[in-house]
């Protein structure tokens, strides 16, 4: 997936002031910075979940441009990319495996066994076979957010976009979601991941973006930016973790 140039604007707000990512097939990116740098917003406009006043984005070898992409493009690389938010977003109404199934059927026109099949293929992965048949609210945050990187996985697709995904959850559950994260990206999934959780960062990612004020201040390998941060902001920012 590349991003060239992305602008935002809420109103008179510039949000994302020309941002660029690459990430290479099985790659794993982490996004840092401040809250309110725009990394939320970055994130959603290359799902289209917010719509990018400007720039490009290629995935999969399909390139759109965001001030004049059709419905048909949108939805064409909607559906090569996959999201995983902070606070789950599952059906409450919907059991673990349903949540799982609902986007196979609907925006991969999966067949319903063909859905439950690979649901429950998710869920094995997550190792919550046997959780399939509860409710959201009989499970704990760290298992909901698990069955939320499951529905992720389960389309299968060019790239997995990670927004906090541990930052609802108490402490001793984030751990488990971390580890498995750290799964996933061993067994090469492309990902991007937006985090505060530095350790995290350090150990899994191929490349560290530093972002504030709408801005990518610094990019890097984990050990560059981290033990050998440039740029005085990324100095200002990382001394409050390490
Ligand atoms: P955090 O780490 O706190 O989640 P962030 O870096 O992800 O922060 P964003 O959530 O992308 O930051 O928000 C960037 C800025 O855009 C903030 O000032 C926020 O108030 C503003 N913003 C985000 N969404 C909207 C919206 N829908 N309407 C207006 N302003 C918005």
């Amino acid at each position: 997936m590349t991003a060239t140039n992305v602008h935002k604007r809420f109103g008179k707000h510039e949000v994302l002031k020309g941002v660029d990512l690459r990430v290479e097939p099985g790659q794993v990116i982490c996004i840092l910075g401040p809250s309110g740098s725009g990394k939320t917003t970055f994130l959603r406009c290359l799902n289209f979940l917010e719509s990018a006043d400007q720039g490009e984005l290629t995935v999969d070898g399909q390139t759109v441009n965001f001030n004049k992409v059709n419905q048909k493009d949108r939805l064409a690389i909607r559906r090569k990319t996959a999201m995983v938010f902070q606070n789950y977003a599952l059906f409450a109404n919907k059991t673990a495996k349903e949540n799982i199934m609902l986007p196979l059927m609907s925006a991969q026109k999966m067949s319903k066994s063909e859905s439950e099949k690979r649901a429950l293929e998710g869920l094995e992965k997550v190792s919550l076979l046997e959780r399939a048949d509860f409710y959201p609210s009989q499970l704990s945050g760290g298992q909901q957010q698990r069955i939320g990187i499951a529905r992720a996985l389960a389309i299968n697709p060019d790239v997995i976009l990670f927004d906090e995904p541990t930052s609802a959850l108490d402490p001793e559950l984030v751990g488990q979601v971390l580890g498995l994260m750290k799964d996933i990206a061993r067994s090469g999934v492309t990902m991007v991941v937006v985090t505060h959780e530095m350790q995290f960062a350090y150990e899994v990612s191929d490349q560290v973006i530093f972002m504030e004020g709408g801005v990518v201040v610094e990019q890097g390998t984990p050990e560059a930016l981290f033990y050998h941060p440039k740029k005085s902001r990324t100095k200002a920012f990382l001394s409050r973790y390490m």
